[in-house]
């Protein structure tokens, strides 16, 4: 059966480009909604459901937006926390037009969500099963597929920086709640440390620091504290990969495999899937 939440949760933090305090709210919604985010600072509130047809900025992060153009950003964490704890239903409201970055991983929404009470509702939960193999490669050999899978989320993941503390990593896996908790949720988002000081320059990441992001210069780690996970990169795509799918509306029964892509590719390998229904089933 569909889930949501019986009670509202309620995290606060940073957005991660403004700086700005952001304050996010969870709250239990009707059966068949889906997960909807709310611009609560925007006259008449306006509401955008989490769909991948509603993306309209890929570059640093997955960004929703209405036909008015009120934006949202920086959804991925919370997606993909939403999906691992099995919420069907939510209506999210932000007092910002950014998701509260956190610690930059999902291991504080997805913590709180798992442990928080649920109700099940009178619908029955409808998954997406892929039936045939959609694939999407650019123009510099980065690729993603979506193949069918027997049960289950199958991700295999590979990534391969020029940073020896990064270098080749490759997750392969089947991914479930338990090792969501334990190997996924805790990975942070990481970047070098030239594009942190150009997109400074820019005005951009405002609010970002060690305190939630993996810094890399050159064959540098900048965190004193280190990595939290083993190929802890690696497992941040998965984890972002996750988010990007939930925004297909559905859980997946299918294999996703994915060389060097993010955000941008995994919305494109949705919008190819939905635009043949021969592509997939509702079951
Ligand atoms: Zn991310």
């Amino acid at each position: 059966m569909q889930k949501t939440l019986q009670e509202e949760i309620r995290f606060e933090g940073v957005g991660l480009h403004s700086g700005l305090p952001s304050v996010l709210v969870i709250k239990p919604a009707a059966a068949d909604t889906g997960i909807n985010f709310v611009r609560v600072d925007v006259k008449d509130a306006p509401k955008v459901r989490a769909l991948y047809s509603n993306i309209v900025d890929t570059r640093n992060c997955s960004c929703l937006a209405d036909a008015s153009g009120n934006r949202i950003s920086t959804i991925e964490h919370i997606m993909s926390a939403l999906y691992m704890a099995g919420i069907d239903n939510a209506v999210i409201e932000v007092n910002n037009p950014e998701v509260p970055i956190m610690d930059g991983s999902a291991r504080i929404f997805f913590s709180r969500l798992q442990a928080a009470a649920k109700v099940e509702q009178d619908k029955p939960r409808r998954r997406l099963k892929v039936l045939r193999e959609v694939a999407i490669t650019d123009d510099k050999g980065n690729h993603i597929s979506l193949a069918p899978s027997e049960a289950g989320l199958q991700i295999k993941f590979d990534i391969d920086f020029p940073s020896a503390v990064v270098g080749h990593q490759v997750f392969e896996a089947e991914v479930n709640p338990a090792l969501f908790a334990s190997d996924i949720s805790p990975a942070r988002t990481f970047c070098e440390k030239s594009a942190v000081d150009y997109l400074k320059s820019i005005g951009l990441i405002k609010g970002g620091s060690l305190e939630n992001a993996v810094v890399l210069d050159g064959d540098t780690l900048l965190n004193p504290e280190g990595f939290r996970v083993e190929a802890e990169c690696v497992k941040h795509k998965v984890l972002d990969a996750i988010g990007d799918l939930y925004t297909s509306g559905y859980q997946i029964i299918g294999a996703l495999s994915a060389f060097h892509t993010g955000h941008y590719h995994t919305n494109e390998l949705l919008k190819k899937l939905f635009a043949d229904p021969a592509n997939y089933e509702i079951v």
